[in-house]
């Protein structure tokens, strides 16, 4: 296996507080780090820095942990602009939304599907992203939802049924048969091409009664748990999510306080999607409440064709800080070490010793500049262990 050493790092984020100054972030001066093909094997000052089979010159510029994007619907076909520029005018218009993209989707070959996906792939990896969870949900049928996620499974291990994403339109006076149909041959169809499953649960998706089925059934099925749940309405979701310990509950715009009394206690992490609320000019969530009450938070790119068209980490981040108050490092450890706890993963989202060699350089002394150059290419390489 081939060695490396990263020389002349300005700044290192590990997120191991073991590492460096003691904070949550593991952060390190004028460091170096050594890699394998694999993993991280050493990490300390760039005075002490071992030799290795090959090395790198970082120039000074800032190291981070790859970002974890633990949301993305990338398996689709189409777009929507006209629907966006129409909302950003202040004009009513019915593109079609979702349908729309169900429509487009159903329509595309395999391979359509397939290079699509590569493209907005290649654009979150150019971006930082080392770690990505992929969902279906854009067709909505045993087969289609089926060869969405044979699709993602091409890209990443992190793969996600969303069958229960809207009730199709063939369903539309039969939304019964619909979540019937989810819980018995799509599911036995998609749960070995998934690990996780999700609902859309929220005002004009699916009820928390529906989202309860769907998951206990998939559960059984031997699939962990996620949930869209309150972007729209407030609802009982995140207790749903806390109850059958779901490992993130996702968009979480409208919470009562005791839905952070129940995340706060619990191992399920708020994932905050700002690309939703930037692209459709709606209220951020509150990640100040959540944070301040010690709930763990993750922030991914929600790239899809309606509402979050957005491939860059560091644009989510930008949104976080100016609009959601997060400060840099709480966004910076929600994009990596926060994703990677949203997919309960312990060897990625980090750079401590033995972590997966995944991470980001940057043509930055600072991770800061992720923020404080918003649609700058911040990103020089980024680097994805051979088993990422
Ligand atoms: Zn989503």
């Amino acid at each position: 296996m081939t060695t490396r050493v990263v020389r002349n790092i300005g700044e290192l984020t590990t997120n191991d507080p073991a590492i460096g100054d003691e904070s949550s972030l593991g952060r390190l001066l004028d460091a170096a780090m050594v890699v394998d093909d694999e993993r991280v094997l050493w990490i300390g000052p760039n005075a002490n820095a071992p030799d290795a089979d090959e090395a790198f010159d970082a120039k000074n510029g800032a190291v981070i942990p790859g970002f974890v994007d633990s949301h993305t619907h990338l398996v689709f076909a189409g777009e929507r602009s006209d629907e966006f520029e129409a909302r950003m005018a202040g004009v009513h218009y019915d593109g079609g939304g979702i349908g729309r993209t169900v429509g487009a989707t159903r329509a595309a070959s395999r391979d359509e599907l397939r290079q699509g996906t590569k493209k907005r792939i290649a654009e979150l990896f150019a971006g930082g992203v080392t770690t990505v969870e992929i969902k279906s949900g854009y067709e909505l049928t045993t087969e289609g939802e089926a060869r969405e996620l044979e699709i993602a499974q091409e890209f990443t291990d992190e793969v996600t049924w969303l069958g229960a994403h809207v009730v199709p339109p063939e369903f539309k006076n039969n939304r019964e048969g619909y979540v019937e149909l989810l819980c018995s041959t799509m599911l036995d169809s998609c749960a070995p091409l998934a690990k996780w499953a999700d609902v859309f649960c929220d005002r004009g998706a699916f009820s928390v009664e529906e989202a309860r089925e769907v998951l206990e059934r998939s559960r059984a099925e031997g699939l962990l748990l996620r949930l869209h749940a309150n972007q729209l309405a407030h609802s009982g979701a995140v207790a749903l999510a806390v109850e059958l310990d779901a490992a993130s509950v996702d968009h979480c715009t409208f919470l009562e306080d005791s839905d952070i009394d129940l995340l706060s206690a619990s191992a399920t992490v708020a994932t905050l999607l700002p690309g939703a609320e930037f692209s459709t000019r709606s209220e951020y969530p509150s990640a100040r409440r959540l944070l301040d009450a010690g709930v763990t938070v993750a922030l991914a790119t929600d790239c899809n064709p309606g509402s979050s068209y957005v491939t860059s980490m560091a644009f989510v981040m930008a949104l976080a800080v100016r609009e959601m108050f997060m400060s840099i490092d709480e966004a910076l450890f929600a994009a990596t070490k926060g994703g990677a706890l949203a997919l309960r993963r312990n060897d990625v989202g980090h750079l401590g010793i033995g972590a997966r060699a995944d991470f980001a350089i940057l043509d930055a002394p600072r991770a800061a500049h992720l923020v404080y150059r918003p649609g700058g290419n911040v990103v020089r390489d980024a680097y994805r262990s051979s088993k990422s």
